[in-house]
C-alpha cells in the first residue's frame, strides 16, 4: 500500500537560540582585523554590493581614506567565491551592464544567450508541450551562465577594484555594541570532529567594521539572528524551497530552456506541492537539470 503524506520541512524547524550568534566586540586593535564596508557572503550580491561600493569610493577618495587600509572587504566560507554556488542559472544581464557599462556583453560570464524555450507539463508517462508561455517564465533576451563560474568572475573583478576577499572564513557571529552591528567574529578553523582543536589549529578571530552588509543568501543564520535581535521581521519574509540540482553530459546539444510543471509533484490541496523542474543548455553537450 502507498502512503502519501505532506510535510512541510518548516513545520519541523528545530528551535533555535539565537543569542548563540551574536557577540559584543571585546578584542583590543593588535588581535582584530579592521575594516571599512565588510560584505558578508561572496555570492552576487555580496560581490556586486562590494563592487559598487569600490566603484563609488573610488570618486570619493576622502571617504575611502577615512574607512582605512581596508577599505572593502567581502568575508566568504567558501574556498572562493563561487566555491558554494550551485546554481545553473538563466540570467537577466541588467543588472551587469549596469555595474559595468564599459564592458560588451561579450565580455560577461554567460556560457551563452537563451536560445529558444518551452513549457511542458508532465505527468508519470508523458510531456505536454505548453502551447502559451508564462510572463514570467518568458527568458528572451536573458543569458545562461553557470552562477559558481559568475561568482568567480565578480570575485576577480572585485580584487581588481582594490577589495579584499578573505575567503575560507565562515562568519559565525554578530558583533553587536550600543544597537548597531560592528562587524563579525570568524570560526576557529582546525578543530577535529569532537571539537577538539588539531595541530593546525587556529582561533577565530574579530572583523571590526564600519558597516557591516549581511548578504548570506537565504536562510543565513547571521541574518536570521540579527532579525531577531532588532525586530526586522517584515510583511514580505524570505520564502524557501527544496531542490536536487546535477549537471549532465548528454547525447545531443539542448537547442532550448526548458521548464516543467506537474510531475512528480502532485496535484491538489491536500498534496500543497507546488515547483516544478528546469533543463537549461550550458553550452556543447552539457545541460544543468534541477527539480
Ligand atoms: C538550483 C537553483 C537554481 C536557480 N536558478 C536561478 C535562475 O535560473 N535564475 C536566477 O536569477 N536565479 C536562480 N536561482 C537563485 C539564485 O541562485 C539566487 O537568487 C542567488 O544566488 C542569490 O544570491 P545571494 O548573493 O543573495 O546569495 P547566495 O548566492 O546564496 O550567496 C551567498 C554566499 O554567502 C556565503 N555565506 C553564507 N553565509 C555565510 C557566513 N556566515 N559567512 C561567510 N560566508 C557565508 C555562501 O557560501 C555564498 O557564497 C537559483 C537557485 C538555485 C538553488
Amino acid at each position: 500500500m502507498e502512503v502519501h503524506v505532506a510535510a512541510r520541512p518548516a513545520d519541523y524547524r528545530p528551535a533555535i537560540d539565537h543569542t548563540r550568534f551574536l557577540a559584543v566586540p571585546e578584542a583590543g586593535p593588535d588581535d582584530r582585523i579592521d575594516v571599512g564596508v565588510l560584505f558578508v557572503g561572496a555570492g552576487p550580491a555580496g560581490l556586486a554590493g562590494a563592487i559598487r561600493m569600490a566603484q563609488l569610493l573610488e570618486t570619493a577618495p576622502h571617504v575611502k581614506e577615512r574607512l582605512g587600509d581596508v577599505p572593502v572587504a567581502v568575508i566568504e566560507k567558501g574556498k572562493y567565491p563561487g566555491a558554494h554556488l550551485v546554481s545553473g542559472a538563466v540570467v537577466n544581464p541588467v543588472a551587469f551592464r549596469t555595474l559595468f557599462p564599459d564592458l560588451p556583453d561579450s565580455a560577461l560570464p554567460f556560457r551563452c544567450p537563451v536560445p529558444r524555450e518551452a513549457l511542458y507539463l508532465l505527468t508519470e508517462r508523458g510531456a505536454i508541450r505548453s502551447p502559451l508561455m508564462p510572463p514570467t517564465m518568458r527568458n528572451d533576451g536573458n543569458q545562461v551562465a553557470s552562477l559558481s563560474e559568475v561568482a568567480r568572475w565578480l570575485g576577480a573583478r572585485a580584487e581588481g577594484l582594490g577589495v579584499t576577499l578573505l575567503a575560507e572564513n565562515a562568519a559565525t557571529e554578530a558583533l553587536v555594541l550600543d544597537g548597531a552591528v560592528r562587524g563579525v567574529v570568524t570560526g576557529d578553523k582546525g578543530r577535529g570532529r569532537d571539537g577538539t582543536p588539531q595541530a593546525n589549529f587556529e582561533p577565530g578571530v574579530e572583523v571590526r567594521a564600519a558597516a557591516t552588509v549581511i548578504a548570506e543568501g537565504s536562510a543565513g543564520h547571521l541574518a536570521s539572528a540579527l532579525k531577531h535581535h532588532f525586530g526586522l521581521a517584515g510583511r514580505n519574509p524570505q520564502v524557501y524551497a527544496l531542490g536536487v540540482k546535477e549537471v549532465w553530459d548528454v547525447a545531443r546539444p539542448l537547442d532550448r530552456v526548458i521548464h516543467t510543471m506537474g510531475w512528480p509533484l502532485r496535484w491538489g490541496k491536500a498534496a500543497a506541492e507546488f515547483g516544478g523542474s528546469f533543463i537549461y543548455p550550458l553550452g556543447g553537450r552539457q545541460v544543468s537539470l534541477g527539480l
